[in-house]
């Protein structure tokens, strides 16, 4: 008892879904004393549902994947683990199974709102008592609630994007994923080999400004400028992959952070976006567009100086026509914008 107590302590102390995730895997495996433990991300591309292990835990040794250069790979898709496929089908809350080499296996999914993102495996030779699994039941309602806990903080309200405050700490993750020599001291990262693959993918920042916002507001009222504001986020969830993040930064402003792409695409996909909302009809409002600008990260770089050559480029969009889509670094090329000077040293790129 003491040691559930002692987990329950570890599991809810923390504000960050990895760290989260990490105790709660720890707490699974060793009261269930399993060989082999892992925290499994359920995307949901397109019509598939693919299994990616974002956490494991093998052999005592603890693999933290680094999803930021590997999200090139959905993982493998779930028909490839027919039993979970089945109880998740069946929304069953614990899958039981036998692996091929006679190993016991648990998934416990995570149920939320009848969508489960992520998913525990526990595998063992032996199999589990009653009373073990009711203690793995209790833990996994706890670790929901905490989820959903932490889900809530991190959200705008009405659109269910991130939100400002939560920008400030993904940001800070990318830039440790993209700096090659960064490897927390406590935990594995994934194989070496991956990170010369994507060597040549960068991660880039939009910012997003709806065109004539406040026209909307004053022809048709708040409540239809909240759907407009809505039905963009929704627009901005089903257009960029689950691994790229999307923020409410307030008002009628949205962030974007794109990961892992060439300079060639992340255009085509901005303004692909840019396009889809220039296409889409709002009901009653019509048309509405977007201008973006959008800059490249400089893993070096504090937030601000990022976003500031964004916003420059989303200015440029706005004096410009608005409905636009400006590239910060092309601007200064072709002699639209002046390269801001800071401390006296011209900023490279
Ligand atoms: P521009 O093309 O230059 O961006 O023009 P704009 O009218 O969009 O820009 P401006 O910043 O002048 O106006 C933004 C408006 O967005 C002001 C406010 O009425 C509206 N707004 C901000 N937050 C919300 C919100 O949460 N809901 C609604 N309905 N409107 C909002
Ligand atoms: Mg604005
Ligand atoms: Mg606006």
């Amino acid at each position: 008892m003491d040691s559930i107590i002692k987990h329950l302590v570890e599991i809810t102390g923390h504000r960050d879904h990895d760290l989260l995730n990490i105790s709660v895997i720890s707490a699974l495996r060793e009261l269930t004393q399993a060989k082999q433990a892992r925290v499994l991300d359920m995307l949901a591309v397109g019509s598939h549902m693919y299994v990616k292990p974002r956490i494991s835990f093998e052999n005592d040794k603890l693999v933290v994947a680094d999803e930021y250069l590997a999200n090139s790979n959905n993982g493998e898709l779930i028909s490839e683990y027919p039993h979970l496929q089945e109880g998740i089908a069946q929304h069953l809350d614990l899958i039981e199974a036998r692996g091929s080499d006679g190993q016991r296996i648990i998934w416990l999914p995570i149920w939320m709102n009848d969508t489960v993102n992520t998913c525990l495996e526990i595998v063992n030779p032996a199999s589990y008592s009653k009373n073990t699994r009711e203690v793995m039941k209790g833990i996994l309602i706890v670790y929901r609630n905490f989820q959903n806990l932490l889900d809530y903080s991190e959200r705008d309200s009405l659109t269910g994007l991130l939100n400002r405050k939560t920008f400030d700490d993904n940001f800070s993750k990318i830039l440790r994923a993209n700096v090659p020599h960064y490897v927390s001291p406590d935990v594995e990262q994934d194989s070496p080999e991956r990170r010369s693959d994507d060597a040549e993918k960068q991660h880039w920042l939009a910012v997003l400004d709806i065109d004539h916002f406040k026209r909307v507001n004053d022809q048709f009222g708040h409540l239809y400028g909240d759907e407009v504001l809505i039905l963009i986020a929704n627009l901005m969830r089903s257009s960029f992959r689950p691994s790229d993040k999307l923020f409410r930064f307030g008002g009628e402003e949205f962030v974007i952070l794109l990961r892992s792409t060439t300079m060639e695409d992340a255009q085509h996909i901005f303004d692909r976006f840019r396009e889809n909302v220039a296409q889409y009809n709002f009901p009653q409002v019509g048309t509405v567009t977007v201008s973006i600008g959008f800059a490249h990260i400089n893993p070096f770089e504090p937030a601000v100086g990022i976003m500031g050559r964004a916003d420059q480029a989303l200015y440029f969009a706005k004096s410009n026509g608005r409905n636009r889509t400006c590239y910060y670094e092309s601007l200064v090329n072709s002699g639209d914008l002046k390269v801001e000077h800071s401390n006296d040293s011209v900023e490279f790129f």
